[in-house]
């Protein structure tokens, strides 16, 4: 789950990273009441999770309310690489001498925990990476082990901040890195961390991404993932444990496996239909969860048809015709399913299906993928 700046500035204050203290609007006119009691000259920053708002015009310095009032309206509803801005965040602007970068990351093929740290901040890492690859310093750290003062200082000096800034960035490194390991990051990035011209060493920019895995022991995330789950059916599927993504598109999909979840996508897509949604039911699905996966689609008012497409490995036929048979009984669907029954006690699951009296206008059986995407689609495309 990625977090929004002004969600991941919260973040890193936890851990004690001198964020500077900022304050979100979602209209013109809190902006400018955020602004006047933060003091000018503020910055207006678009929130967005997308990465160089601020070559797109969606970060503004303001030096007095009506600049505030005039860069708050341009920036709110911009559109910024296709997401929409809501909600901005608004701070008492910093004087900035120098920019840095600086990041924590996991690096899978090493196994540990990867520090990078750049002198030349402010721009995209990925663009001084092409650039001038030698301006970031690199530095694996041992996760059983982690990152001492003095090799973060070393960091620091090797990256040629500047002296001035060394011995605060080295704290600032601590810091950072205990948000990231603590914090259950997979992503803990500053740009810019930024040295002001009086000396002191800034967090302007938060960028956060937190490890889904470890959502069980951090009940305080809460408040975000319901932010990240703005949409209802995403909620709904979500509280079942399911694997779903909504999609503008009229057939409902119902795969077992995130693999053949995609292909069935791009199957639907091929014979000239369009997926209302990604959900895979994961191996070993039973009837509850099948019950479960056609409540959610169920709830979305574009779909024409259903799609599922089942080939049992773990999951078994049997089960999934169960969990049709159950969801008929407790939902009262708006469009029929074509299903493509195959792996595992396929026959046995088609056996229950046609035993069960659901019509064939309500649940039709195809033999093969192709076949059953070309079903599906023929329906909702009517
Ligand atoms: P990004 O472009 O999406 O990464 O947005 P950033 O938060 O990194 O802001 C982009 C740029 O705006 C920074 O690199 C700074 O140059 C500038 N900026 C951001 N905050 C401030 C601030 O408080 N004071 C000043 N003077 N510039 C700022
Ligand atoms: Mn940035």
């Amino acid at each position: 789950m990625d977090l929004f700046e002004y969600q991941g500035r919260e973040y890193f204050a936890r851990f004690e990273l001198p964020v500077p203290a900022g304050n979100v609007a979602d209209n013109v006119d809190d902006a400018v009441r955020v602004a006047e009691a933060a003091g000018y000259p503020v910055v207006i920053k678009a929130q967005v999770q997308v990465g160089g708002r601020g070559k797109a015009g969606g970060v503004k310095l303001a030096d007095n309310a009506e600049e505030a009032r005039l860069h708050a309206g341009n920036i709110l509803g911009m559109d910024i690489k296709g997401h929409v801005v809501h909600r901005l965040l608004i701070a008492h602007a910093a004087d900035i001498a120098e920019e840095y970068y600086a990041s924590f990351t996991l690096d899978r093929a090493a196994k540990k925990h990867l520090l990078m740290l750049s002198a030349q901040g402010g721009v995209e890492i990925e663009e001084v990476a092409e650039k001038d690859p030698d301006a970031i310093v690199k530095l694996h750290i041992d996760p059983t082990v982690g990152i001492t003062l003095a090799e973060a200082r070393k960091a620091c000096v090797d990256a040629k901040l500047n002296p001035k800034a060394v011995d605060q960035a080295a704290v600032i490194l601590l810091q950072l890195y205990r948000c990231f390991t603590e914090g259950d990051c997979d992503l803990a990035e500053i740009n810019p961390l930024v040295l002001t011209p009086d000396g002191t060493v800034l967090a302007l920019d938060a960028k956060v991404g937190l490890d889904d895995n470890a959502l069980f022991r951090h009940p305080e995330w809460a408040p975000w993932t319901e932010t990240v789950l703005r949409d209802s059916r995403e909620t709904l599927a979500h509280e079942k444990g399911l694997q779903y993504i909504g999609l503008d598109g009229t057939v409902g999909i119902i795969a077992n496996g995130a693999g053949l979840a995609m292909s069935t996508l791009d199957v639907v897509n091929q014979v000239g239909g369009s997926a209302a949604n990604f959900l895979d039911i994961g191996g070993g699905a039973n009837a509850d969860v099948m019950a479960g996966a056609l409540e959610v689609i169920n709830t979305d008012p574009k779909v024409k048809s259903i799609f599922i497409n089942i080939f049992g490995g773990i999951t078994r036929g049997e089960e999934v015709a169960k969990g049709i048979v159950e969801a008929l009984k407790r939902v009262n669907l708006t469009a029929p399913i074509v299903i493509r029954l195959d792996g595992t006690n396929a026959e046995e699951g088609r056996a229950i299906l046609a035993s069960s009296g659901i019509p064939e206008s309500t649940l039709m059986s195809r033999p093969t993928m192709l076949e059953a995407a070309i079903a599906a689609v023929a329906i909702a495309n009517k």
